[in-house]
């Protein structure tokens, strides 16, 4: 079973240009999947914003990012500034990411 996901729109997305993409984010080193991420506008992936990870939901909102399988710490805590929004900021070729389609999507909870 998969859920049509719907992309969250707000003055984020507005400031990157009103357009975004589902990303599969996962571990360089040992090509775990880590999450489903709402990627908004143009540009390359240096933060990951705590409000864009669709899922899971347990690697929210914690002091760094680690992968559950090899442990490898792949961003640490930030907040950007510009926005008050906290998010990891990514330590550089530590993700591999895909472009997903948003109804191709299954995620975790339901596998
Ligand atoms: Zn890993």
């Amino acid at each position: 079973m998969s859920t049509k996901l719907t992309f969250k729109s707000d003055r984020f997305k507005k400031n990157r240009g009103g357009y975004s993409r589902w990303l599969s984010l996962s571990c360089e080193k040992c090509k775990n999947q880590l999450m489903i991420y709402q990627k908004d506008g143009p540009g390359i992936l240096k933060r990951l914003y705590f409000d864009r990870i669709v899922s899971p939901d347990d690697l929210k909102d914690k002091e760094k990012l680690e992968c559950k399988e090899c442990k490898t710490v792949l961003g640490i805590r930030t907040i950007y500034k510009k926005e008050s929004r906290p998010a990891y900021r990514l330590f550089a070729g530590a993700i591999e990411k895909k472009i997903v389609k948003g109804n191709k999507i299954v995620l975790w909870a339901q596998k």
